[in-house]
Order: C-alpha cells, then sequence, then structure tokens
C-alpha cells in the first residue's frame, strides 16, 4: 500500500475531489462514528482552510503535498484558539492561547486539523478508558479497548477518519494504540520533534508522534515536524529522510536484527503472542537477515523504573493545575480548601492515583531510596542500549506482552494495566525511537533503533512489510 497523502493529494490536483468536499466527508463520519474518538471538532476551522486550499487550486497554484490533507491532533496539544481539555475535567473549558510547535509546522504545510481526539486523561493510561469523555472503542472489535493513551487518534486512523493523526508517546502512547489498531505508530527520538505546546506528562521521555496506515505517510509527517526549536532546549538539529532511501532494500538487508530472550521467555508473554513473535522472526532469518539473541533488564524492572520517574514528573508538572491560573476552579472555605476541592473533584482517580505516587517517591526520606534510585537504574538502562547497539541495527519485540483488553477491565486492575506496558516503556527511558508496524503478533511488531536511526527503522519495516 503507497502514501495515502499521496493518492489524496494527486485527487485534489486533479479536480477529482473538493478539499472542502474530503474535509466535510471526513467531519460526518465523525459525527456518526460510535467509536468515541472525538473530543472537539473543529468544523468551521477546517472547513475555512479547505476553502482556501480549494480557491487555490482553481487559481491553478501548485499545492504541497500535505496541503489540504485532513489529520487529527490528540486532545493534549494545544492549537490557539481551539479547545485542550487533556480529556479532564480540570480543562474542560480550556482554550488554547498558543499552537505547538509540531502542529504549527503542519499548518504551515497546509495540512487541516478537523478534529482534537479522545485520550486517557493527561496521558495517563494504556487503554484509553481514563477519559472524561469515556472508553474508545478498538477499530477491529469494539468490545475491545482502543489501547493508551493515543487511542482516539489510533482509531481515527484505523477507521479512515483522519488520514494521520499527531499522538503523544511517554510510555508508550503512540506505539501501543497504534498496534492495538494495526496501524503504523512512531516514537522519534528523544528531541527530534519540539514538546512546546503539548501538555507536559513525563517530560524527560514525553515525544510527539506520528500515527498513519502507511510508513510513507509516517515518513513525511516526521520530517516537516522534525527540527531545533528555541522553545524546548532538549530539541535537536536531525536531516529530512528521504523515501528512496527508506525503500533501499539492500541496505535494509544488511542490517542485523536482535530480540531480547527476557521479554520472550517471561512469564507474562500471552503464548499466542509468543508463537507470532518466533514464527515472524523464523521468516525474518528465511530473508537471510541475521537475527540474534540479546540479553537484557527483566521488564518487570523497566516497568518500575518507568513508573516511578513518570509519577515523579507528573506530580510536578501537574502541580500548576490548581485552579488559579488555569481551569475549573472550585471555590471552598479559604484558599487552602480551593485548592483541595478543586485538585480532588477536577482530577480523575488514575490521575490522583500517579500524583500521589509522585509525591510519595520525591518526598524526604523516601526519594534517595526510590527516585533516585530509579534514575540510576535509567542510567544502566540507557548505557545497556548503547552497547546493545554496537553489536546490532534493530531491536524486535511484539508491542504489549498481553492480548487486547475487553473494555472495563484494565480500570479494575491497574497493575496488570501497567505492566501491559513492559515492552514500550524500556525504549522510552532510552530516548529510543522506535516504531508500531501491524505484523506478527496481535498487539503489532516494535521495531526499534539507536538514536536518530529512525532511517533504519523505516527500511526494515519497509523490507518486511514489502
Ligand atoms: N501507558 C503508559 C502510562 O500510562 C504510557 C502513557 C503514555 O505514553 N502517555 O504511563
Amino acid at each position: 500500500m503507497g502514501s495515502e497523502i499521496q493518492r489524496i493529494h494527486q485527487l485534489l490536483v486533479e479536480k477529482k475531489i473538493s478539499c472542502t468536499d474530503l474535509v466535510q466527508g471526513k467531519l460526518d463520519e465523525l459525527t456518526k462514528s460510535t467509536s468515541n474518538t472525538s473530543n472537539f471538532l473543529l468544523t468551521d476551522y477546517a472547513l475555512n482552510l479547505a476553502k482556501k486550499v480549494d480557491q487555490n487550486i482553481a487559481n491553478g497554484k501548485e499545492i504541497g503535498i500535505l496541503e489540504g490533507i485532513p489529520f487529527g491532533i490528540k486532545d493534549v496539544y494545544l492549537l490557539q484558539g481551539s479547545p485542550a481539555s487533556g480529556s479532564s475535567d480540570f480543562l474542560r473549558n480550556y482554550i488554547s492561547p498558543y499552537t505547538a510547535t509540531a502542529i504549527q509546522k503542519l499548518l504551515d504545510a497546509g495540512a487541516i486539523p478537523i478534529v482534537k481526539e479522545n485520550c486517557d486523561s493527561f496521558g495517563h493510561g494504556s487503554s484509553n478508558e481514563n477519559s472524561v469523555f469515556g472508553a474508545v472503542k478498538n477499530a477491529v472489535n469494539e468490545k475491545l479497548v482502543a489501547g493508551g493513551s493515543s487511542g482516539g487518534s489510533a482509531v481515527n486512523v484505523a477507521k479512515g477518519y483522519t488520514v494521520f493523526s499527531i499522538g503523544g508517546d511517554t510510555g508508550g502512547s503512540v506505539r501501543q494504540p497504534a498496534g492495538y489498531n494495526k496501524v503504523y505508530g512512531l516514537k522519534p527520538t528523544y528531541g527530534r520533534i519540539s514538546r512546546y505546546g503539548i501538555m507536559a506528562y513525563a517530560s524527560s521521555t514525553d515525544v510527539v508522534g506520528p500515527i498513519a496506515r502507511t510508513m510513507e505517510d509516517i515518513l513525511m509527517v516526521l520530517n516537516v515536524m522534525s527540527g531545533k526549536d528555541y522553545h524546548d532546549q532538549t530539541t535537536i538539529n536531525s536531516d529530512n529522510i528521504s523515501l528512496s532511501d527508506c525503500q533501499d532494500k539492500e541496505a535494509a538487508q544488511k542490517l542485523k536484527v536482535g530480540y531480547y530472550k527476557s521479554f520472550i521467555n517471561n512469564k507474562a508473554i500471552e503464548p499466542g503472542i509468543k508463537t507470532d513473535f518466533m514464527a515472524l522472526i523464523e521468516k525474518i532469518k528465511g530473508q537471510g537477515i541475521e537475527v540474534v539473541e540479546l540479553d537484557f533488564l527483566d521488564s518487570e524492572t523497566l516497568v518500575s523504573t518507568y513508573y516511578t520517574l513518570a509519577m515523579a514528573e507528573t506530580a510536578s508538572n501537574l502541580a500548576r493545575l490548581d485552579g488559579t491560573n488555569y481551569g475549573n476552579r472550585i471555590t471552598g472555605t479559604n484558599l487552602k480548601d480551593t485548592y483541595a476541592i478543586t485538585r480532588s473533584e477536577n482530577f480523575t482517580v488514575e490521575t490522583k492515583r500517579r500524583i500521589v505516587g509522585g509525591n510519595q517517591v520525591l518526598s524526604q526520606g523516601h526519594s534517595e531510596e526510590i527516585y533516585l534510585k530509579a534514575r540510576q537504574i535509567r542510567d544502566i538502562i540507557t548505557e545497556q542500549f548503547e552497547s546493545e547497539f554496537e553489536e546490532v541495527d534493530i531491536i524486535l519485540s511484539p508491542v504489549s506482552p498481553n492480548n487486547v483488553p475487553e473494555i472495563g477491565n484494565s480500570l479494575k486492575d491497574p497493575m496488570t494495566m501497567y505492566l501491559s506496558d513492559a515492552y514500550t516503556v524500556g525504549f522510552s527511558l532510552g530516548g529510543l525511537p522506535t516504531l508500531s508496524v501491524p505484523v506478527g503478533p496481535s498487539t503489532g511488531l516494535q521495531v526499534t533503533a539507536a538514536k536518530n536511526q529512525e532511517l533504519k527503522i523505516l527500511q526494515f519495516s519497509n523490507l518486511i512489510t514489502a
């Protein structure tokens, strides 16, 4: 399957469809959908932009490849003048005062945002049930969860309601819902895309990630959004990646692949996921690619390290939400009471669990034993990745060890939900680029490379899906 963006671009240029009809069609589908993917439709905003694209085409102007392409935005990004709720009661009526850099770059390229998408509140979750707008339904089987936290974005792409969507990934939130809904989802190298204008969850692992139906579309959107931004001091310069390099099969054939025994031999992995993953490994070996087994920390260590740090960072980041500067204020009998009621009433149970946990691991008497220890383990994880990538180019794993859960189960059992992130969180702690590819195990295949080696990931994915 070639680029969907390219296909629609061609239809627009050849005047086989108008941009207004295209955008209106997608908005109608979103309105009729029962998947619960939309928090807010950007109807007037999008139709206005579509009209301008139609005028440009009518005037014989050349249009850019992304011009007029409808896309979705996870509801944690700011788009000036539009709602940005983080799927929370706190910010239900919040209007963005400025636009996130990543989104601005897409607007500058002419892409049209049509919807702010349902997600887990502040990115807290792995099932997209932790949302004040309700659970998102899986695109393949409505009884199952969409995955989280960027569930609305993944389902919109899978259903074709958006051509691509912009999710956010802190510990797996782009890769896991992409895997659950059989589309592509990329977590780029930390710092490749600016985080300016995305609600901070855990700032040291938060990244902006595109979700799309083809590798080509992921590439196009990645190139547009990447680059240094003086608003985000962790951003790095990166070169554009060319499509022809991604399609270079000879180069892909030479990539050396590894997978972690500790992931695959873990008792928590579903037998079917293990069988399908190993069958894929055999197929890859059959294509003449060298595959080796690697040893790594057990996934429980990765999950506990990630959750210790993510909770600590979210407790700090969400301290600013007290109803004074942002969000819905509930007045109590005095100021302290006002803070307490505002925060207890406006955060979800899952978000409060993380704030309480985060403050606990940061508190005096505990921080050295828990928070600082997690920081040390993170350094060990990062060093180990560096040495792994001296030996191999690509690391493969299933996206998640468990089968896609049914709606209702994860909320009852948060620990099982946290463990479903076992294979994604480690790569977040390492700041590595990693892509969910809809092949192999039912939760998808995760293809990871060393920092700034997105090209290898795309080359390899192209080889195994061609
Ligand atoms: N499921 C993970 C968590 O809840 C990851 C979420 C995310 O990447 N935003 O922390």
